[in-house]
């Protein structure tokens, strides 16, 4: 018995990390999306199943496994709904995996107070692990009255509670700090993976990240694409570091970034690359609207006050070097180059201006 039971434990551990593997890049809790609640809660449901398949037999239509735990998981993870859901693919397998029998139907009809219980329990306003503590006795509670009404003979029912009870609370503790530790792995995988393509002044997209958008580009590239690229340099950015002092160069660049942000589209892809410059890079914006969305961005810093930290307020400008693929580049592995190079000719002939590649 023992042995099958440590085969369920190991199925729900192996479920677990394939799960973590699958959803790493993505947020599961309770106010996900429905699309992802309901994939996490259907997949709990089939581990519930997984569970049943490989139960211990105690007795014909009495079997005994770890289901529930896919329950409290749904619902630790995705909340209420989520954990009925689970609990619903758990009961209506139960119910016809034996064969319907008395059995069978106390085994669904305890899945769905599982499921009901535990969404509960993760609504109250209470510490983790003390919710984790409630939905652990309800999994031991409830099964328990079902194998007093299944099991007659006396012996075989507190053997096979005994089991149910250790095994339990062991995997139950188990998945616990199993599914603790794999939070913390995900958070700090999240926190580098944002840390390593961030730049921490501004929160645009730092060079690296710049690249990568960039290559991803120009893989999914059609003979319809058309992309361009907005290279932005502060001028004289150095006066402002002499005259004023780094901290209040350095808060000049953080407003630079939220006026990018805040006059480029959701789509488009900004990024500090060094310094003092940065870049647009746009895969939808009409020939057309190109180098006016370029003057925009050079009339918006212009114009904007940048309020130094003692409050007094500073004017600066930008160059923009503009390069067009297809148009003013053939190959787009030339953008970036061309852009620099416009962008060095905005300079070169005057600065604050607009400069599209040749
Ligand atoms: P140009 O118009 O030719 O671009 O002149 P510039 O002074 O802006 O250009 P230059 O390349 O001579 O100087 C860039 C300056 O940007 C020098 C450097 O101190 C400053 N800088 C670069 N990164 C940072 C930063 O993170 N914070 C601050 N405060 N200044 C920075
Ligand atoms: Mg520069
Ligand atoms: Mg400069």
């Amino acid at each position: 018995m023992l042995n099958d039971l440590f085969l369920n434990g190991a199925i729900v551990i192996a479920t677990i990390s394939l799960g973590n593997q699958i959803l790493i890049n993505k947020e599961v809790n309770p106010y996900s999306p429905f699309k992802i609640k309901l994939f996490f809660s259907s997949m709990s449901g089939i581990l519930g199943i997984l569970l049943m398949i490989n139960s211990v037999y105690i007795m014909p239509g009495v079997i005994l496994d770890y289901r529930n735990i896919a329950i409290l998981l749904s619902a630790t993870y995705c909340g209420f709904i989520s954990a009925i859901i689970t609990a619903l693919f758990i009961g209506i397998f139960r119910l016809f995996y034996t064969g319907l029998t008395y059995s069978s139907y106390i085994g669904a009809f305890v899945a769905l107070i599982i499921g009901i219980t535990c969404g509960l329990v993760i609504k109250l306003d209470i510490k983790n692990q003390l919710k984790w503590i409630y939905m652990s006795l309800c999994i031991l509670l409830f099964p328990s009255l079902a194998f007093v009404l299944l099991i007659s003979n006396p012996l075989l029912l507190v053997r096979t509670i005994a089991a149910y009870w250790i095994s339990m609370s062991v995997v139950s503790l188990l998945v616990y700090y199993y599914v603790e530790y794999i939070n913390l792995s995900k958070f700090t995988y999240r926190k580098y993976k944002y840390e390593s393509s961030t730049d921490p002044r501004t929160g645009l997209n730092n060079v690296r990240q710049f690249d990568n958008e960039l290559n991803k580009i120009i893989k999914e590239l059609t003979d319809h694409s058309m992309i361009s690229l907005l290279f932005i340099d502060i001028d004289h950015f150095k006066k402002v570091n002499d005259l004023y002092g780094h901290h209040n160069g350095d808060k000049v660049l953080e407003d630079l970034g939220r006026i990018l942000l805040s006059t480029s589209k959701i789509s488009d892809i900004i990024s500090r690359n060094g310094g003092e410059e940065f870049s647009v890079l746009m895969t939808d914006c009409p020939l057309d609207k190109i180098y006016k969305v370029a003057e925009r961005i050079r009339i918006a810093v212009q114009e904007h006050k940048f309020y130094l930290l003692n409050g007094m307020p500073i004017n600066i400008t930008i160059s923009i070097g503009v390069a067009i693929y297809p148009y003013t580049v053939k190959d787009i592995h030339e953008i970036v180059q061309k852009a620099d190079s416009a962008l060095y000719e905005a300079k070169r002939t005057g600065r604050n201006k607009v400069v599209i590649a040749k």
